[in-house]
């Protein structure tokens, strides 16, 4: 079998796409399980949409997220340079061949020729505008001329009538055009730059691609680059068109209905861990109901054959819950640093939190937060006393003989030394027994004036880490504020 080697190439237009990170993701994939090799490659022919600094952030990234390419812009490799932009006299000369094989010819119509004949196509209501191969028909001489006299140009591929361009696709198996419907495709702009699907093909070709993993939209172009790997001589690559990625009203994924660059889920706190299951499961899943993943572990089960052809919803609704799951799998020492860094970013002034005690709200929280900032807004208490206390609770739970068991309460706690979460709750079942109370009646109003809430973690887990004196404080300001 041939060396697998696969490649992820944006065009740098600003920032990752999570489309974009979909598909550099498969095509990783696919290289590590066949112990292939993983390129990124630059796509910056289109010198219009030009972004500074967008290489960099692309490749940042897909480091964030832990997609390691074997060669690249920044690593190097044997098949560089790996910008398209410092490849430019490999496409002319690959061009040139192409003119002089008659598969692709000098195109010198003025832009207000091309736009009377796209008016014109559109009055006759033709189902797409298609050049009309008028400069196919120049002579040697003619064009000679042209060129002589600088008229500005462009290079057409020589797309032939009436023919059927095939080719298999590994997700959509035989896929077929009529080569009537597909232009004679600009291949080297009036700039002298080269389009995208002359770049495209020559690259995967001396780049010795032996798959292209891309998304659907780039579907309708493969049969222009098929043309180009037949005019040379080429072998094909091996397709696999990704299906589209889709807002839950089944719309295009779009930037007006919410977030699609990688950066702004890394800022909104997504673990790289659950962006990249979530995303792995846009489109594919291993044939069982399985959806907790790691990147390693998706590196075993994937396989280009099971992704699906049809759209795959984009539903950050399981985002979120696959982000509460990866954070209930994480270490709680790595757990422990993203806090940390939340901490420094937060409004509330945290300080003089001992690890030791971050660690223990960690514990406590994990089950119960979708985000490392709900470390913080999920448990305001651990940080400051409550400023109010939830007035259903206290409705239900404040009764007019709650201060007086309180107070019980806060005499036993204040006698304990160093309590252990243990020594709290025999303290507080020793009270409830001489209250001749139930458990539930003294634990509610307790948790109100600790925590001002109605649910949160295990009382004694919450006693211990805010500690005693600290409890003995809120219980007294409960009993003064909610008389
Ligand atoms: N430069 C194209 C893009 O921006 C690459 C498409 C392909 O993989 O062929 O996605």
């Amino acid at each position: 079998m041939k060396n697998i080697r696969v490649r992820f190439a944006p065009s740098p237009t600003g920032y990752l796409h999570v489309g974009g990170l979909r598909t550099a993701l498969y095509n990783y994939l696919f290289a590590r399980k066949n112990n292939g090799k993983f390129i990124l490659r630059i796509e910056d022919t289109d010198r219009s949409r030009y972004v500074e600094g967008a290489v960099e952030n692309l490749i940042a990234s897909l480091k964030w997220a832990g997609l390691t390419f074997d060669e690249g812009p920044d690593v190097g490799g044997n098949f560089g340079p790996y910008m398209q932009s410092q490849r430019l006299e490999t496409y002319k000369n690959y061009v040139n061949e192409l003119i002089n094989k008659g598969d692709a010819y000098y195109c010198f119509c003025t832009p207000e020729r091309l736009k009377a004949l796209r008016e014109e196509q559109e009055k006759q209501k033709l189902p797409q505008a298609k050049y009309d191969k008028h400069c196919l028909s120049l002579s040697k001489n003619e064009i000679e001329e042209k060129l002589k006299n600088n008229i500005s140009y462009v290079v057409r591929l020589n797309v032939r009538p009436n023919q059927k361009i095939i080719f298999d696709d590994v997700i959509r198996e035989r896929v077929d055009f009529d080569s009537n419907n597909v232009d004679d495709q600009v291949l080297i702009k009036s700039d002298g730059f080269p389009t995208y699907h002359l770049a495209n093909v020559v690259d995967d070709h001396l780049m010795e691609i032996s798959h292209v993993i891309r998304g659907e939209e780039w579907l309708s172009s493969t049969p222009k680059h098929v043309l180009l790997y037949d005019a040379f001589g080429w072998e094909r690559p091996r397709f696999a068109h990704l299906p589209l990625l889709l807002n839950p009203d089944k719309s295009k994924l779009s930037k007006r209905q919410g977030d699609v660059a990688v950066e702004d889920y890394r800022d909104k706190g997504y673990l790289k861990d659950a962006l990249i299951n979530f995303v792995a499961l846009l489109g594919w899943n291993a044939g069982d109901d399985k959806e907790f993943y790691y990147l390693n572990e998706l590196v075993n089960a994937f396989s280009l054959e099971q992704v699906n052809k049809s759209g795959a919803v984009f539903d950050v609704v399981k985002l979120n819950s696959l982000n509460a799951l990866h954070i209930r799998n994480q270490s709680n020492e790595k757990l422990l640093t993203m806090l940390k860094s939340e901490i420094e970013n937060s409004e509330l002034r945290i300080e003089n939190y001992s690890d030791e005690r971050l660690l223990l709200i960690i514990e406590s929280m994990k089950e119960r937060v979708s985000f490392v900032k709900e470390f913080i807004t999920e448990c305001r208490y651990f940080y400051t006393p409550p400023a109010e206390y939830e007035q259903k609770s206290i409705e239900k739970n404040w009764k007019s003989d709650t201060p007086n068991q309180m107070k019980k309460l806060a005499e036993a706690f204040s006698l304990l030394e160093s309590p252990s979460k243990e020594d709290y709750e025999l303290a507080f079942t020793k009270v409830a027994e001489e209250l001749n109370v139930g458990n539930g009646k003294l634990i509610h109003p307790l948790r109100l004036a600790v925590s001002g809430q109605s649910t949160g973690p295990g009382m004694f887990d919450i006693l211990y880490i805010l500690g005693k004196n600290e409890i003995l404080k809120r219980i007294n300001s409960a009993i003064n504020k909610l008389k």
